[in-house]
């Protein structure tokens, strides 16, 4: 690493050699400039700044087509511009094959930072765009997280700052006043620029100096030089040495910024306790509390510093899991949350207990939380607990540092620059696990009993004599609807109340068990005898089939599961396991529609094996680092797992169980309905999920296993029911393991058999997707709609959809697309054979709708965004369906409450009208490779090539012919998108909109 600063005008910089991922690096310039520098008639301006400079850019606009990503953002101290980019082009029209990059990259850092031209028309466009963005923002979340930003930090001027800025301001504020924002504040001694990625130090330093060293001096550095820095002694000096530089004013120094002095909790012991706070509003979805106490940030220098951290980290994760345990089979809460962490952009460091629960549970809810926490702070944790905590936090720094290797470069100038801010000591990840080892060698029980003393004071002595003041106790309260009488009844005395009662219980739960195994070994060798396991054959007369090209192994058990395997090297000591069975929601019986979620989500909140409690399983994959999921899409039901490779059989265990012997929890089925009720709420409250909801049901015809589901259906839901529905589906024959990662392949094969191929076989039934489901039509009579929500808030969304075919090609729309083995339009073969040729390759029609969603977003967005100024931004996207012969796109667009509906219009215009060209083309066949080349360096990304690869509803993946993808991506020709994209749309009818309103 190398760290430096040019002498004549202050600017500093970071190098960082980091070759992940070769030819590529990062360059972050991070300005000390943000909300906080505003004046009170300047609010929103910083924020403006980024967009006038960055946007108006046209050295980076040189960039575009190489494969390179850019963005920008400000927070209350600072703007980050930020430029991830290959190092050569490979040719664009603008620059020719192996053009240098970096230097570009940086001439386009200087542009923004020092040179940019903010023409009016530059301004007056982007006034508009951040205007969108703020109506896009402005949610009821948003909102809540505001007001909690108020209350944390109502001493300072953070509450009259907030980077969005005030909408009249934004409206109003005359360009002149934009660019002498910028003049004021955009030196080179408030700059700090980060590299970090398969560069050079030497040539790179020189390159910086070569590109900054111009930018001429500001006058609070030259000032500075003057007095040198070392012998400020106080504010009185350097205002008097500051007197001789005339054009210097110290406000604009941002060392010294006077604005944000917070008051800590632990400086205040007081006799009085905090008033809580409560934000009532009608879109609030469901009773949120949170308290907050403040601290200054600790920097992590010295080894003591790290121990003070550790310490943190323990107390943070043994509470979680403790409270998590809790709450999951408990209705009132519907969630909890407590954290300990830093906040770059507030600088200070937060500890936060949050609660979520129906309205009327409060009380229930926070004694809940309450008891948990005083037990901590009371009687501390057991050393079950904490041996299980350091032993995970252990092995997550130990696969830190067994990936220390292959941290991509835009993960490490992200902790890079925090590091710098909050004044850490930037540390390799072997270091740190060495020391961290060290350290929590010297951690015993009872200094963490001592620490979580210390952090949980301000909760557990609320309203005693000397106990530390929380900076904010807030409650967001739904209120009535129309102004009707509040239907919660909760005052500021209530949560005082409640927050002091002290009840005298000590009956603590019973401490949990550590379980050694899910599954002894006796019980295992008896399960070998009862069911042998076996290999079947894959294809006639092949038991194990590899494949040369990507080397993926794929198998079958005698009971029906197949396994595909891919050994990669992207996340040393890791495996990623995606277990699917192919289903979902498209399956399940009409009549009994969203049973499959419900049980899902009852699963997830309560679900567990054999003789086991739910609380044992969770601390067991909590000690052994098993992150696990439960999720369920239109087309198939999946239990992903993430783990590192020492525990490849603990993971089969874990999924042997599930398959074979399910346990479910009536009390946690009670907890997902109630669950499911809160998100119908939050549904109907919130502008962008009302509007989704009313689309889809036009979409899907009110079919309800695709929209809400909404109350009555979910309460008419019995546990047998839904039990049936969704263990109908977790069966053995069809269900797809796929496995990804580091591991010895013998090993991993030899642990699927033993374990996997003792689940008994289950039949799936027939057929995998009811006839009826391609039967949906979308209704003609609802083809746009409107919905308009009370708010106080003027805000707007709109969407645009319609049906697609599948990625694989196929439609219900179009029946003759694949009818003959070949893709066409109109079931006509093409004249020329290299054509029929083309697109009879399986990955043709995935490659097609690839290109078309780049090129179709690219034309959207600079149709909406840059000609006519209407969105913050836009996309086009494709569902991911790959099993049903049906599939959507869909158009979210972010405007202005005045500007939606010609926005939608626009959009919908533009589909129709859109032209294809060859730029268009070439442009979006690279985009599309660099996102496989990078996408590729993931095991996410591997999980996905490999789910449907031995699926019989995925015939055309079961061919595997994904490793020729990009020759079939780069002969996909003009005459073949244009083909493709008559299955989206043909005319005004096809498409679907639904306009959300507020205020
Ligand atoms: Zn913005």
């Amino acid at each position: 690493m190398r760290k430096g600063q040019i002498a004549k005008n202050g600017f500093r910089y970071i190098i960082l050699n980091n070759p992940v991922p070769a030819g590529r690096f990062e360059a972050h310039l991070q300005m000390h400039v943000g909300s906080i520098e505003e004046g009170d008639d300047e609010q929103g301006v910083a924020h403006i700044v980024e967009h006038v400079t960055f946007l108006g850019s046209d050295k980076r606009s040189v960039l575009f087509g190489t494969g390179s990503e850019s963005n920008a953002y400000t927070d209350f101290h600072h703007t980050v511009y930020h430029i991830n980019c290959p190092l050569v082009s490979q040719g664009t029209t603008a620059l020719p094959p192996n053009t240098k990059l970096l230097p570009l990259a940086l001439d386009a850092l200087r542009e923004i930072a020092f040179e940019a031209k903010m023409l009016n028309s530059r301004i007056e466009k982007e006034r508009l765009a951040v205007l969108s963005e703020l109506s896009m923002m402005t949610n009821m979340e948003y909102r809540m997280t505001t007001q909690e930003i108020c209350e944390l930090h109502s001493e300072t001027i953070l509450p009259k700052r907030f980077p969005i800025g005030d909408e009249a301001t934004i409206r109003k504020v005359h360009p002149d006043k934009v660019r002498a924002f910028y003049h004021r504040f955009y030196h080179s001694d408030r700059a700090d620029l980060f590299i970090v990625g398969d560069v050079d130090l030497d040539e790179t330093e020189a390159l910086i100096k070569k590109v900054f060293e111009p930018v001429p001096p500001s006058p609070t550095y030259l000032a500075r030089q003057a007095m040198k820095v070392g012998a400020l002694a106080g504010l009185k000096d350097y205002n008097e040495t500051f007197s001789k530089f005339p054009e210097f004013d110290p406000r604009n120094d941002w060392r010294i910024r006077p604005q944000v002095k917070h008051r800590f909790s632990d400086e205040n012991r007081v006799n009085f306790s905090l008033d809580p706070a409560i934000f009532r509003h009608e879109m609030i979805p469901s009773l949120q509390l949170v308290m907050c106490a403040k601290l200054p940030v600790q920097p992590i220098q010295t080894k003591k510093d790290l121990r003070e951290f550790v310490l943190s980290r323990l107390v943070v994760a043994c509470l979680g899991w403790s409270l998590t345990s809790k709450v999951r089979p408990n209705p009132p809460l519907s969630g909890i949350e407590f954290d300990h962490s830093d906040s770059m952009s507030e600088s200070c460091a937060v500890t936060t207990l949050k609660l979520y629960s129906r309205p009327h549970e409060w009380q229930d809810m926070l004694s809940v939380a309450m008891k948990d926490v005083r037990r901590a702070y009371r009687r501390g944790f057991s050393q079950a607990e904490l041996d299980c905590m350091i032993t995970s936090i252990l092995a997550d720094s130990r696969q830190a540092a067994q990936q220390a290797g292959n941290i991509p470069s835009s993960e490490i100038v992200g902790s890079l620059l925090e590091a710098e801010l909050l004044g850490h000591t930037f540390m390799d990840f072997n270091y740190y696990h060495s020391l961290l080892e060290e350290i929590v060698e010297t951690i015993t029980l009872e200094d963490v009993n001592e620490h979580a003393k210390k952090l949980l004071e301000y909760i557990a002595e609320y309203g005693e004599d000397d106990a530390p003041l929380p900076a904010a106790i807030l409650a967001c309260v739904p209120s009535g609807p129309n102004g009707e009488k509040d239907v919660v009844e909760i005052s500021k005395e209530d949560i005082q109340r409640e927050l002091q009662h002290k009840p005298d219980d000590d009956e603590y739960e019973d401490e949990v068990e550590n379980l050694e195994h899910l599954v002894s070994p006796e019980a295992l060798a008896h399960m070998h005898t009862l069911n042998p396991p076996a290999w079947v054959d894959v294809e006639p007369g092949v038991q194990r089939k590899e494949d040369p090209k990507t080397g993926i192994v794929m198998r079958r058990l005698s009971n029906g599961i197949r396994v595909n395997i891919k050994k990669t090297l992207n996340s040393p000591n890791t495996v990623s396991i995606a277990a699917v069975s192919p289903g979902g929601l498209a399956r399940e019986t009409r009549t009994n529609p969203a049973a499959v979620k419900l049980g899902v989500q009852a699963i997830m909140q309560g679900g567990s094996f054999g003789n086991y409690s739910r609380e044992m399983v969770d601390l067991f994959s909590m000690r052994k680092l098993m992150n696990i999921n439960f999720g369920v899409t239109l087309e198939s039901i999946t239990w992903d797992l993430l783990a590192p490779t020492e525990t490849v059989d603990d993971l089969m265990q874990f999924l042997m169980l599930t398959y074979s012997d399910l346990r479910w929890n009536e009390k946690a089925f009670n907890s997902a309905k109630d669950l499911f009720q809160s998100n119908w709420d939050a549904v109907t409250k919130s502008l962008e999920m009302a509007s989704a909801d009313m689309l889809v049901r036009a979409v899907a015809n009110d079919d309800a296993r695709f929209w809400g589901p909404p109350p009555e259906v979910i309460e008419s839901l019995d546990l047998n029911t839904v039990k049936d529905e969704l263990e109908k589906q977790l069966c053995t024959d069809g269900l797809e393991i796929n496995i990804v990662g580091d591991f010895d392949m013998e090993e991993i094969e030899e642990s699927v058999l033993k374990h996997l191929g003792t689940i008994p076989k289950r039949d799936k039934p027939e057929p995998i997707y009811q006839q009826d489901i391609i039967d949906i039509k979308p209704d003609p009579t609802r083809q746009h709609q409107r919905i308009e929500l009370p708010d106080d808030q003027k805000r707007a969304i709109g969407y645009l959809t319609g049906v697609a075919p599948n990625r694989w090609g196929y439609s219900t729309e179009n029946p003759k697309c694949k009818e003959n083995g070949y893709w066409s339009y109109d079931g006509k073969v093409a004249k020329d054979e290299q054509t029929q040729e083309r697109r009879k390759h399986p990955m043709f029609a995935t490659a097609c709708i690839e290109l078309i969603e780049k090129m179709v977003s690219t034309e959207l967005y600079s149709l909406l965004r840059d000609s006519l100024s209407l969105v913050y931004h836009t996309k086009f996207e494709v569902g991911v369906n790959e099993r049903l012969p049906t599939n959507d796109w869909l158009i979210v667009i972010n405007s202005e409450h005045q500007n939606v509906d010609r926005a939608v219009n626009e959009a919908s215009k533009c589909l129709r009208n859109i032209r294809f060209t060859p730029h268009m083309l070439s442009s979006a066949k690279r985009s599309v490779q660099h996102f496989h080349e990078t996408e590729s360096a993931n095991d996410a990304y591997w999980l996905g090539y490999l789910r449907g690869m031995q699926d019989d509803t995925i015939p055309d993946k079961m061919e595997g012919a994904s490793a020729e993808y990009y020759d079939v991506l780069n002969q996909v020709s003009l005459d073949d998108i244009k083909e493709v994209w008559k299955t989206f749309l043909t005319s005004e009818k096809d498409v679907y909109t639904c306009v959300g309103v507020s205020g």
